[in-house]
């Protein structure tokens, strides 16, 4: 049996396995009474209805997976990337636009494969739970807005690689690299104001109460006002959240409505003081020198890899090619791809408390920060107890009751 098949079915049903157990695990851990932190906050019905709504989502993440697993092993085993490629290279075009071909097929059938997935948990998980707010016609057009978006994005990256590999020798890794990461920057810079908007509305914060106590907070921060905006996230969900995005003239820190509708003056400005702690901190700027350096990385193994002739009879191909070279490294990368995100979420926690720490040091307002991370888990369903396990793997934000001690911490 050739090799290269194995390992890539050890870790296709590794990754499945260890998915499974991992949820296993998160689940039986939160069937506990109601932590002490939030007594007062959930009544025991609610607490309940929290626990059930991890269950269920665990549960149907579950039953996905148990239907994608086999079905790429099969597609694996049949054959069924030559059956796409043979039928690509039908349309006798050179080696992009075959590439081109080959891959729009196989992720638009892939797509194609989630929608239902998508419908259930739209409407049927988050309408039982009170959450969802998406229309059919809202949904239909993230669909096709998300489409585009992969294909011109996806397109331009996709061809500049294969266009490296095809003609630049032995460094195309490093030019691949190099014009992604540009790419990467510029993208990043004008998504708040091209991309963002796309999906929803943003408006710069109105006069009012909020927003002269904002102008009072970030006056003493040194941060320009003109940063702050709302965004409809009510189009689609009850959800609250904030976040704080792009570089230099388009950065922005944005709060959802449906968390200025549910929270105080003094929760807000906390919250606003946490993101603004992203920023002077310099995390997205961190984050983002991290991703440039894993991307070289990916580039130059990915390059060990290419017109590999073994890789090419484990997935029964007829022709080598760099297109199909891309996809075939990408089931060898994932366990790589897995080690690096558990460092970036692991870093990731580190600034979530470096943040609150900023937000309380500098607002000084400790009982509105702990008092909108309860709201905001209370709102949210979130889970209160989940497995160690759980939050070192995945989690980007730490447990909400960690944060309020950290916070506790810091104060005393
Ligand atoms: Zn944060």
């Amino acid at each position: 049996m050739n090799l290269f098949l194995v390992i890539i079915l050890v870790i296709l049903v590794g990754t499945y396995l260890l998915d499974l157990i991992v949820d296993t695990l998160d689940v039986r851990h939160a069937n506990t009474d109601l932590p002490e932190e939030f007594i007062g906050y959930y009544n025991e019905e609610k607490y309940k209805k929290s626990q059930e709504y991890l269950k269920e989502n665990t549960r149907f993440g579950i039953i996905r997976d148990t239907i994608f697993t086999p079905a790429i092993v099969a597609f694996i085993l049949f054959g069924g990337f030559n059956v796409v490629d043979q039928f690509a290279r039908g349309f006798n075009l050179g080696a992009i636009p075959t590439g081109m071909i080959f891959a729009a097929m196989l992720i638009f059938a892939s797509q194609i494969l989630l929608i239902p997935f998508s419908i259930y948990d739209t409407f049927i998980i988050e309408e039982k739970y009170g959450f969802n707010k998406t229309t059919p016609k809202t949904f239909i057009l993230d669909i096709l807005k998300s489409w585009l978006l992969i294909a011109v994005i996806g397109g331009i990256v996709f061809s500049i690689v294969l266009w490296f590999f095809e003609k630049a020798g032995p460094w195309a890794w490093l030019y691949c690299w190099i014009t992604v990461t540009l790419f990467q920057i510029f993208l990043m810079f004008i998504a708040p104001v091209v991309i963002m908007p796309f999906f929803n509305k943003f408006i710069p914060l109105k006069e009012g109460a909020l927003r002269s106590s904002i102008e009072a907070y970030g006056g003493s921060q040194n941060f320009k006002m003109k940063g702050v905006f709302t965004m409809d996230g009510s189009k689609r969900s009850t959800k609250s959240n904030a976040f704080f995005t792009g570089f230099g003239r388009f950065r922005r820190i944005v709060l959802f409505d449906t968390l200025i509708e549910k929270h105080t003056v003094e929760e807000l400005v906390s919250v606003l003081a946490h993101e603004m702690g992203h920023y002077k901190e310099r995390h997205i700027f961190k984050s983002m020198a991290i991703s440039i350096l894993t991307t070289g990385l990916m580039f130059y193994i990915l390059s060990l890899f290419i017109n590999n002739r073994e890789l090419f009879a484990a997935f029964k191909m007829e022709e080598a090619s760099i297109y199909a070279s891309l996809f075939f490294f990408g089931f060898l990368y994932t366990p790589i791809e897995m080690i690096l995100s558990i460092f970036g979420k692991l870093l990731s926690r580190k600034y979530e408390y470096d943040a609150d720490g900023y937000s309380v040091k500098t607002y000084k307002k400790p009982d509105s920060m702990i008092e909108a991370l309860k709201k905001l888990s209370v709102e949210n369903l979130s889970n209160l107890t989940p497995h160690p396990l759980k939050v070192f793997i995945s989690y980007s934000h730490p447990p909400v009751i960690k944060r309020i001690q950290a916070i506790r911490m810091i104060c005393s």
